[in-house]
C-alpha cells in the first residue's frame, strides 16, 4: 500500500500489505505457492544469499504472500515487523526459544492459554528455563515474582478463560526496570481493540487462528516486534526451527483480516447485550465480561482497551452438571474450543482447553469447574439470545442432585 499516514483501522484492514499484483494487476494478493524461487544467474543467487539482493530464495526464509500478511498485521498493530508462523503455539515457542535460555527466568500470567503454560513447565524446564505464574491483574504479584535472572514478562490480557485484565503499561515499566522484555499475547482483543506497543510492550503476538483469520478454517500465528535486532533474533530462530507458515494459509488469513473490523464490531455489540441478558438469568451465578462494571478490572479495561470484545465467561449456579447440560442443550451455539470466528462457540475450560493444568493450578488461576467460556460470533443477536435463554430456562427448571467433578464431562 502507498503510505497514507492518516488512514483509519477499517481502511488498513482492507489495504495494508495488499498492493495490486505487479504482473497482471490482480487486486487480491497472489498465492505464491512455490517452495523455491529461480535465480536469473549464479551471481544473483549468491547476492540473495549474501543479502546484497533482497529477492526471495526459499519459502521457509521468506515468501511474497507471507510478506503481505506480515505487513498487514504489523500495520494494524501500529507499526513494527511481523513474523508469521504455522500456529499460535509456533509463535510462542519461537518467542521463548529466542529470548530465554539456560538459567533464565520468565514471569507469566497464571491463567494463560493452557499449552503456553505447559510448554514452559514441561518442555522449557528441561533446558534450564525457570517460570513463575502469577495473577498479573495485580501488578504487585508481577513485581514480587521478578528476579535478577528474569528476561521475559509474558502477559495474556484479557486472560484465557478468566478474562482477567493486566496493566500493560505498568508491566512494561516493571519489566524494563529489570532489564527484561515484555511480550503480550493480544489474541483475545486483536489489534482492533488493544495496541500493546502503544503501552510499552516489546513483542506482540497472536494466534491468528482466532480473530485475525476469523473463519475457523486456519491455524496460524504472528509475532510483531519493533526493535530490529530483536526481529533478527526471532526470525533466525523461526527459520532454524522451521515453524513457518504456508503461503496458502497466509493468503487465507490475509483475506480474513479484510473483515476484521466489521466482525469485531458486530460480535462486540451482540456480546454487550448478551452479557447483560446472562447476568439477569436465575441459572447463572456470575458473568465476567470486560464491558460490565462488575468486572474486577473494569476501569483498567476501559483505559487500555478500545472495546470490551466478544469473549464472555460465566459460572452456572449448579456447577459442572449444569454446564454440561447447557452445552448439550444449545442448538445454534456450537460446542467447540477455539474462539474469534464468525460462529458462536461455547466450551468448558476445566475439561477441555485447561484440562492439562490440573485441578490445583486451575483453582489458583480462578478457572472454576463450572466456568463456561463463550466466544460470540456474528449471528443475529436475537437468535443467540433465544438459543441461550431456552437452554438456561431448562437448567433453571431442572433439579440437580449431585455434581460430578470436572473430569466427568
Ligand atoms: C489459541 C490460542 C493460542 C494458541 O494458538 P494456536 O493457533 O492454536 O496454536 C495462544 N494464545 C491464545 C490466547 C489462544 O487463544
Amino acid at each position: 500500500m502507498k503510505k497514507h499516514h492518516q488512514t483509519g483501522f477499517d481502511t488498513d484492514c482492507i489495504h495494508a500489505g495488499s498492493d495490486p499484483d505487479k504482473l497482471f494487476g490482480g487486486v487480491s494478493v497472489p498465492i505464491y505457492q512455490s517452495s523455491t524461487f529461480a535465480f536469473e544467474s549464479a551471481a544473483q543467487g549468491a547476492a540473495r544469499f549474501s543479502g546484497t539482493d533482497n529477492g526471495y530464495k526459499y519459502t521457509r526464509l521468506g515468501n511474497p504472500t507471507i510478506a503481505a500478511l506480515e505487513e498487514a498485521v504489523a500495520t494494524l498493530e501500529g507499526g513494527g515487523k511481523g513474523l508469521a508462523t504455522a500456529s499460535g503455539m509456533a509463535c510462542i515457542s519461537t518467542l521463548f526459544m529466542a529470548t530465554l535460555g539456560q538459567g533464565m527466568h520468565v514471569v507469566s500470567t497464571d491463567s494463560v492459554y493452557g499449552p503456553t503454560r505447559t510448554l514452559l513447565e514441561r518442555e522449557f524446564s528441561r533446558f534450564g528455563v525457570e517460570s513463575t505464574f502469577v495473577d498479573s491483574s495485580d501488578l504487585n504479584n508481577v513485581k514480587r515474582a521478578i528476579k535478577p535472572n528474569t528476561k521475559l514478562v509474558y502477559l495474556e490480557t484479557p486472560a484465557n478463560p478468566t478474562l482477567s485484565i493486566s496493566d500493560i503499561a505498568g508491566a512494561a515499566k516493571l519489566a524494563h526496570a529489570a532489564g527484561a522484555l515484555l511480550a503480550v499475547d493480544n489474541t483475545f482483543c486483536s489489534p482492533m481493540l488493544q495496541r500493546p506497543f502503544e503501552l510499552g510492550a516489546d513483542i506482540v503476538l497472536h494466534s491468528m487462528t482466532k480473530f485475525l483469520n476469523g473463519h475457523s478454517d486456519v491455524v496460524a500465528g504472528m509475532l510483531i516486534v519493533r526493535d530490529q535486532a530483536l526481529y533478527a533474533q526471532l526470525k533466525g530462530v523461526l527459520v532454524q526451527m522451521g515453524g513457518t507458515i504456508d503461503p496458502h494459509q497466509a493468503w487465507l488469513v490475509l483475506r480474513g483480516v479484510k473483515t476484521l473490523a466489521m466482525r469485531v464490531r458486530q460480535a462486540q455489540e451482540t456480546s454487550m447485550k448478551l452479557a447483560v441478558d446472562l447476568g439477569k438469568h436465575p441459572a447463572i451465578a456470575w458473568v465476567k465480561y470486560p464491558g460490565l462494571p462488575s468486572h474486577p478490572q473494569y476501569d483498567l479495561g476501559r483505559k487500555q482497551m478500545k472495546g470490551p470484545g466478544s469473549m464472555i465467561s460465566f459460572e452456572l449456579k449448579d456447577g459442572v452438571d449444569a454446564g454440561r447440560m447447557l452445552m448439550d442443550t444449545v442448538k445454534l451455539c456450537i460446542l467447540a474450543v477455539s474462539l474469534g470466528g464468525v460462529e458462536t462457540l461455547i466450551q468448558h475450560p476445566a475439561s477441555m482447553t485447561h484440562a492439562s493444568m490440573g485441578p490445583k493450578n486451575r483453582k489458583i488461576a480462578g478457572i472454576t469447574d463450572g466456568l463456561v467460556r463463550f466466544s460470540v460470533g456474528c449471528e443475529d443477536y436475537e437468535d443467540l439470545r433465544n438459543d441461550l435463554m431456552e437452554a438456561l430456562d431448562k437448567i433453571a427448571a431442572h433439579k440437580f442432585t449431585h455434581n460430578s467433578d470436572a473430569q466427568g464431562i
